[in-house]
């Protein structure tokens, strides 16, 4: 999927109305882009007089507001949409996964094709940023640079526990090989506390530190983390197939008796000064709430994975009271090999049915603004301002939904609809090609 060269990346933006904020519906208002660049909205005739000189693209019976930013996905993985069938069990899940692997010879076919098919599925939703979680990223970083206008934070996979920890510097060097780009930039993914030890998980955070990368840790997904960290017992543990077969564990892997979180901020995940999206945060007590508050870490909450894994069943997720002490959550996807699609909506309205007193306007916000800030470009994309990317969707709405923003708001999380038009960075993405 391309955008079409012969879009210019400079014009006006028109609709029945704009939400730049999640706060505010303006109405009669334009936006004006240059080079991909918004440099003003507001009164859409005021507008077409100061940038007279750009093409008006208006959309009838929409209104104009940000693209979508899902902090946590895996685009390589969408080749498995359908595949595993919920509810899963996540070590059995694990299995299943690397039995559909694809041979050494397939792979670069299967996981490009895979990432870009992914990246086409986010945009058709409306969604223009992915925090994309990638093993696979010296094939699916090109991949993605070459055919999707999608923007891309690429959160380099990096594991090591027990005999596999020699390995580590070849795979942090192997993940941090790639200039970023203003679509693609470059992260580091610690992968999980199941596969890498707390020394190991050090050395990424001071990698991360040193090269100013942002940080992305799949943690608390599951409460047998905690069995595994304390003695290698439970199903994630030594005695799982997964773990026997790959023969890792030794005696130099420490151990540690106080849960994920705990141990994520001994071992410096917390302190190298840069923005942090912790995965899931499923399980966590009172304790681990005070420490995630203090740290400015982000949570990504995926509702629609976390209820394929069967969590709901155990205990509710704790978003709201990490909302109520100040803590970045949002929502995201995880990917099509554990969620029907990639649409952060549906995440919002699978959210708002489970919680029917939930503000609608702070679930917009927790798929524009919190992830964008979570990602670090809080002053880039997530809102339509001055200085922001033009990553802008026209959303189809009803005028009955078009009284305020609690509105509109409430219209999209109820209905989930899909954009009409996708721009990103000012270039429209043609819709026969999503
Ligand atoms: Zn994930």
């Amino acid at each position: 999927m391309t955008q079409s060269d012969s879009q210019p990346d400079s014009l006006v933006l028109s609709a029945a109305a704009m939400l730049p904020d999640c706060r505010e519906l303006l109405f009669n208002s334009a936006v004006a882009v240059v080079n991909g660049v918004i440099q003003a909205h507001g009164d859409r005739a005021d507008i077409r007089m100061r940038y007279s000189g750009l093409p008006e693209i208006h959309v009838d019976n929409c209104v104009l507001m940000p693209g979508f930013v899902n902090a946590h996905c895996h685009l390589e993985l969408s080749f498995l949409a359908g595949r595993i069938p919920g509810p899963a069990h996540f070590p059995d899940w694990v299995l299943q996964l690397i039995a559909a692997y694809p041979s050494a010879a397939d792979a670069p076919d299967v996981f490009a094709a895979s990432a870009v098919l992914g990246s086409q599925e986010c945009i058709r939703f409306g969604t223009t940023t992915v925090g994309d979680i990638s093993r696979q990223h010296a094939i699916v970083r090109p991949a993605l640079r070459a055919a999707s206008p999608l923007g891309v934070v690429s959160f380099g996979e990096v594991t090591g526990l027990g005999r596999s920890r020699g390995q580590l510097e070849a795979r942090l060097a192997a993940a941090m090989d790639c200039q970023s780009t203003d679509q693609c930039s470059i992260g580091l993914s610690p992968h999980a506390p199941y596969s890498v030890e707390g020394p190991a998980l050090k050395e990424i955070a001071d990698m991360a530190r040193r090269y100013r990368l942002p940080l992305a840790m799949h943690l608390a997904e599951l409460q047998e983390e905690r069995d595994f960290l304390r003695d290698f017992s439970g199903p994630l543990g030594r005695n799982w197939m997964l773990m026997k077969r790959l023969d890792l564990l030794d005696d130099r892997v420490p151990i540690f008796a106080d849960g994920p979180i705990r141990w994520a901020q001994h071992y410096g995940l917390f302190s190298a000064g840069v923005p942090v999206v912790l995965a899931h945060v499923n399980y966590a007590d009172d304790t681990d709430l005070d420490i995630l508050a203090a740290s400015g870490a982000a949570v990504a909450y995926c509702p629609r994975t976390r209820h394929y894994f069967g969590h709901d069943d155990v205990a509710p997720h704790p978003w709201q009271d990490m909302r109520k002490r100040g803590i970045n959550v949002c929502l995201a996807t995880d990917s099509l090999a554990s969620n029907p699609d990639l649409s952060l909506l549906r995440e919002a309205q699978f959210v708002r049915r489970r919680f029917p007193g939930i503000d609608p306007q702070a679930l917009i916000e927790m798929i524009t603004t919190e992830p964008a800030t979570a990602l670090g470009l809080g002053r880039q994309i997530g809102r339509l301002a001055p200085g922001f990317a033009a990553d802008i969707i026209a959303m189809p709405a009803p005028e009955s939904a078009l009284t305020s923003a609690a509105s509109f708001a409430d219209y999209l999380v109820q209905e989930a609809p899909s954009p009409h038009q996708v721009w990103i960075r000012g270039r429209g993405v043609s819709r026969a090609s999503i």
